[in-house]
């Protein structure tokens, strides 16, 4: 028996319907139901991680579309608002995602196992801009599914809601929300959030290996000789780089997971030691935050980083997996890069000169500030 008054009518109806055709008292769970065109103006989220099937449920509104269409004119009524209809559906992805799709043709919008080909009512577009010139371009058009919204400028959340109020127009948006260190994404990502007027939460198989239970979180780790090696918290925010297996301390990998084989070592140590320390340099006296960094790159088991980890995981049964994060290369890279790109707070001398004294890897680290948006040039620079 439910007694939930917020259970949906159609639940109701789907449990009498089974019962009257002899099913005993099981659990019934939500029907799958064909996309919903009628209802304008929505904007539907579909969030999950990565391999949860976002873009093959993308896919799904697509072929649905196809069946609707086929219907009589008594049917265009419910799914238009003006000259805009909703079965007529169009398919926008980023410029920068060539690469994902590089295996398959330029209309195709894929997924797990093939695709469907979008023909003319495809576009890639950098920003909000080129998002505001396709909906001008396509006034017919009433269902607009963008990939990977969040990748966009804040501003594109406000063109999607005032297009979907003022025009009944409809925006599916299969899109990461959470990044690595389980925080939402960006602030586009916390826009999207506020605006959507439906969620639908997909879940994928936990990646590790003895487990089937659903993943919600996206896990980075990087492959040191084999071993799983957990990002720290501090990782940087973006690395740049596409979908295929990594080895080594460039590239990290990246897979679904649950709650408990979702490693994510150093948070503590983040705000509790090195953000301190951070502080402490930007007002002055970076002699505090050099020695740590030093043993970070040289010396790392006697580092704060090892001993607070050790305090943390050490009772652990995985205790070895959180370990092993330290076996990655460029910790003290990482952990100045953090500093710099989230906190704000060394100078480009002051970075510059921790760098040179240290003799941390300047490549890698121009790198990845670069990747999180600061711009040092290392080799213009006296270093001192
Ligand atoms: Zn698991």
């Amino acid at each position: 028996m439910n007694n939930n008054n917020s259970r949906p009518a159609s639940d109701d109806n789907t449990d009498a319907f089974l019962k009257s055709l002899g099913f005993p008292s099981i659990e019934v769970h939500q029907s799958f139901s064909h996309f919903d065109f009628t209802r304008p103006g929505r904007r539907v989220l579909v969030i999950g991680p990565m391999g949860s099937g976002k873009t093959e449920f993308a896919a799904r509104v697509w072929r649905d579309a196809s069946v609707a269409v086929s219907k009589g004119p008594a049917v265009k009524a419910l799914t238009s608002t003006g000259i805009a209809d909703r079965r007529n559906v169009f398919f926008i992805r980023s410029v920068l995602d060539a690469s994902r799709f590089e295996d398959y043709p330029a209309d195709a919008l894929p997924y797990r196992g093939g695709y469907v080909r979008c023909g003319e009512n495809m576009a890639r577009i950098s920003d909000s801009f080129g998002l505001e010139k396709v909906l001008e371009d396509n006034p017919s058009v009433g269902t607009f599914i963008i990939d990977e919204a969040s990748f966009f400028d804040e501003r594109i959340v406000y063109v999607i809601r005032k297009h979907s109020l003022q025009r009944g127009v409809m925006f599916v948006m299969p899109t990461l929300i959470l990044n690595f260190r389980r925080d939402i994404f960006n602030s586009t990502a916390r826009l999207m959030l506020d605006i959507a007027t439906d969620v639908i939460p997909l879940t994928a198989y936990c990646d590790h290996r003895d487990c089937l239970d659903g993943a919600f979180y996206t896990y980075r780790y990087y492959n040191i000789d084999g071993r799983e090696c957990p990002a720290l918290y501090f990782d940087p925010l973006i690395i740049v780089g596409g979908d295929k297996e990594k080895s080594g301390s460039w590239a990290p990998n990246y897979c679904a997971r649950c709650d408990a084989h979702h490693y994510l070592p150093g948070k503590e140590y983040t705000f509790f030691t090195l953000k301190p320390l951070g502080e402490k340099a930007a007002a002055g006296d970076s002699a505090p935050l050099e020695r740590e960094l030093a043993l970070l790159a040289t010396d790392k088991e006697n580092s704060a980083l090892f001993c607070s980890m050790l305090e943390q995981y050490a009772s652990l049964p995985d205790r070895e997996v959180y370990l092993d994060s330290i076996r990655v290369d460029f910790i003290a890279e990482k952990a100045l890069c953090y500093l710099v790109c989230e906190q704000n707070l060394l100078t480009d001398d002051q970075v510059v000169s921790i760098a040179s004294r240290l003799g941390l890897n300047t490549k890698y680290l121009s790198q990845i500030l670069t990747d999180n948006g600061r711009v040092i040039d290392f080799g213009q620079r006296l270093l001192f």
